[in-house]
């Protein structure tokens, strides 16, 4: 065992909580500082999700993952700034205070993974764990100019996450190069019984350039409304890379794009209302009131606990699921995922991958997005992988008004291994 100090000057507010020594073993991770989220559990260290409805709070225990990561030697420095619970996608919403972006700090980093991505981007740390629910740990790579791997759902095991909508959600790699991916792939697969949607599929490969032969499916859906031409230009750069590399490139469609942002931002809110209801603020949280009738205590705490994001959910999860409008979204939000998935499985029985832009924009300016709602709209792009529980990466494509961009590759259910030859392949392109 080793001890590896770590005191950075955190500019960009990437760490809510950073060990100032942290142990490392022998292992594929052996001396690597790692930075996890903060809503992945860390035995004695805090855990907060962001969120001041934790405070107090010290995990009992490691998150599978957690105990992964400690086994192969890699020295966990700290926790990452995240928007609370994982809803938003800037980091704004964290009860921390938002992150900056290394890549320009008047801008934001992307979310909700932001902290893990500032980290990574900034040299602080050279790899981190991020969450993945609708984008987080893509959309941040993207923003930050680093490569962010969601992986397949199930192959890496939940245990131990605080969870924000399950049927959507997988823990997942963020680091500087897809070897790294690669590597911290192989470390996280490890299967677990004690998620049950966890599947025996552990990750074992060498990243491989060759990509002759290889057909990727350009939906024509991924270049439309709300995607800005500066970023769809770098992107079409990437693309056709890739095609002097070797690929077949094959525009097609993705009609059940029109639903699924909608399909998404139910179903996520429906899961977030449930699972948040068992914050009750009585052994953590702020402090609160003890006088008051229990009823009145509890809405006080929850209150004060959560911030405005978080609470707009739960109220937009809980009429979904309620009595009556039921049917009308969360059965109508289920059947539109079907087809989402429906449509990737159609597709990939005749291509092999699908590449697209990961965010429609480049990285916004701190505090420039207030309205809700084109904040969920900017979502549209990273949504899909997660409906349809596909793998799917981020990795950087050029720039645009001098910030980072990033492409979007995504492969059928369990072949994260061909998303990552392809950001490879792409990334050894690039670098030549
Ligand atoms: N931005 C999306 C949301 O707010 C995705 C978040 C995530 O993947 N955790 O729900």
């Amino acid at each position: 065992m080793a001890t590896i100090s770590f005191s950075p000057k955190d500019q960009y507010n990437a760490f809510i909580t950073t060990l100032n020594e942290a142990e490392s073993g022998p292992g594929a991770l052996s001396g690597i500082p790692v930075a996890v989220k903060d809503n992945i559990s860390t035995r004695g260290i805090p855990t907060t999700c962001g969120s001041r409805i934790l405070e107090g709070y010290v995990p009992p225990y490691d998150a599978h993952v957690v105990t992964l990561l400690k086994k192969a030697g890699a020295a966990i420095v700290g926790k990452s700034n995240m928007d609370e619970f994982g809803m938003g996608t800037t980091t704004e919403n964290s009860a921390f205070g938002p992150t900056k972006n290394p890549a320009d700090p008047s801008r934001v980093p992307g979310g909700s993974s932001g902290g893990s991505a500032a980290a990574v981007a900034s040299g602080m740390v050279r790899m981190a764990l991020g969450t993945d629910t609708g984008g987080s740990i893509r959309c941040p790579a993207a923003f930050c100019g680093i490569v962010g791997h969601k992986p397949t759902y199930g192959r890496v095991s939940r245990y131990g996450l605080i969870a924000y909508a399950n049927s959507l959600e997988q823990i997942g790699p963020m680091a500087r190069s897809v070897s790294d991916i690669s590597l911290l792939m192989e470390v996280l697969t490890k299967y677990d019984p004690r998620d049950s949607t966890a599947v025996d599929c552990h990750y074992s490969h060498t990243p491989d350039p060759e990509i002759r032969g290889l057909k990727i499916g350009v939906p024509e859906e991924f270049f439309g409304e709300g995607v800005d031409p500066r970023v769809a230009s770098a992107v079409w750069d990437g693309i056709t890379l890739l095609e002097r590399k070797g690929a077949e490139i094959v525009t097609c469609r993705m009609p059940s794009m029109a639903y699924a942002l909608a399909a998404y931002y139910v179903t996520c809110t429906s899961e977030a209302s449930s699972n948040l209801a068992r914050f009750d603020g009585v052994r953590y949280g702020p402090p609160a009131d003890t006088k008051l009738p229990w009823h009145e205590a509890f809405q006080q705490r929850r209150q004060s606990g959560f911030g405005t994001e978080v609470k707009r959910r739960i109220m937009l999860g809980t009429f979904a699921l309620s009595s009556g409008y039921y049917g009308k979204y969360y059965a109508k939000a289920q059947a539109a995922r079907q087809q989402v998935r429906n449509d990737f499985l159609h597709l990939f029985r005749t291509v092999d991958v699908i590449a697209g832009p990961t965010m429609p924009t480049v990285a916004f300016r701190l505090g420039e997005k207030t309205d809700p709602l084109s904040m969920y709209l900017s979502d549209i792009l990273t949504v899909p992988a997660n409906l349809a529980g596909i793998p799917s990466i981020s990795v950087p494509c050029g720039k645009s008004e001098g910030l980072p961009v990033g492409l979007q590759i995504m492969g059928p259910h369990f072949r994260d291994e061909r998303v990552i030859d392809v950001a490879y392949a792409f990334e050894q392109g690039v670098s030549r």
